[in-house]
């Protein structure tokens, strides 16, 4: 049903000229899209009244245009580099990553329950009845023989200067964050702001998915919208800004015209990351059209930045676009 109603979706958008499929007369490249004359004034519309919000509403929010390319250092210590470069299988359906050795056999009786589904294509029939392991998240069928282990960092490398050499790797950035928090004292600095006191940004962030999908909820390039808010390391303070934002952002949503009803959130949920330490309590507000994916986390974290050492801010952003590294 949802994979039919995002075909609809995904050819209507090229024919009226907002989105079109990137690189599309080479064949095509997976994960990269090209916004048409309709689309681009569309995201920059967007990008508009989210900015107009921001920053131009908020005394205590200034913004930031930060550099896409940043020292690999950066990635190295927010952690990014060393996780996820085990060879991980990533699932079709809830697109989570495993160990291939963790993975179960699969079943018959799972296999033709499977099959059983009206919506099946015959392509994802003939995945299903290969199969060899089953997905412990979400029970859907692993192919091992089709998707192989693949040794995965979301990072996509790029090489500065002439010569192509580990030395100088470095890596696209992968969120907009880093570079709000590489700046966070410059800010502190040049614009007399004293905590709580927040930045924003809007700009593109890179991510090398293994199975992009879902039209523009999943690729590789896109562009994220996210304002960093730094408070006092105090957990009263931390709740009360985090139902703050919690109710200013759905006030936004509603003021543009969004209904409540399409608009489920997510429950809060506790949750722990090897990412960041401490405790993150996170809300995610769910993208319309049925599709699981965020289009806004909320979410609070105890969070080591690179300048100041620990700090608890809540972090604002726009997702596509997010990825379980973070979640
Ligand atoms: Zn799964």
């Amino acid at each position: 049903m949802i994979e039919d109603l995002m075909s609809k979706i995904t050819s209507l958008a090229k024919r009226r000229g907002f989105i079109f499929p990137g690189s599309e007369i080479y064949g095509g490249i997976a994960g990269f899209y090209d916004y048409g004359p309709l689309g681009v004034e569309l995201k920059n519309n967007i990008k508009k009244l989210w900015w107009q919000e921001m920053v131009y509403k908020h005394d205590e929010i200034v913004g930031l245009d930060s550099a896409i390319i940043t020292h690999p250092k950066v990635w190295e210590a927010s952690g990014h580099v060393t996780a996820f470069t085990d060879p991980l299988i990533e699932c079709r359906s809830c697109h989570k990553r495993f160990r291939a050795d963790n993975l179960e056999n699969i079943s018959d009786k799972q296999k033709s329950k499977m099959l059983s589904k009206q919506s099946l294509t015959d392509k994802n029939k003939e995945y299903i009845k290969n199969a060899d392991k089953v997905c412990p998240d979400c029970g859907y069928a692993i192919n091992t023989h089709v998707d192989t282990p693949k040794q995965f960092n979301l990072l996509m490398k790029t090489y500065l200067g002439t010569v192509e050499g580990e030395k100088d790797a470095t890596y696209l950035r992968g969120e907009t964050c880093q570079g709000i928090y590489l700046n966070y004292k410059n800010v502190l600095d040049s614009m007399w702001k004293k905590i709580p006191f927040g930045i924003a940004q809007i700009g593109k962030a890179f991510r090398n998915e293994i199975t992009p999908g879902n039209f523009t909820f999943r690729t590789r390039e896109f562009e994220q919208m996210e304002m960093q808010w730094f408070i006092k390391a105090d957990l009263k303070e931390s709740e009360k800004w985090f139902t703050y934002w919690k109710e200013e952002r759905m006030k936004w949503y509603l003021s543009l015209g969004f209904k409540k009803e399409i608009m489920p959130r997510r429950q809060p949920i506790l949750s722990i990351t090897r990412h960041f330490p401490g405790k993150n309590l996170k809300e995610s507000i769910i993208g319309v059209i049925g599709i699981f994916r965020g289009i806004q986390n909320l979410v609070e974290l105890t969070y080591y930045i690179l300048i100041t050492k620990q700090k608890i801010n809540i972090s604002l952003g726009l997702l596509r676009p997010q990825l379980e590294l973070i979640e």
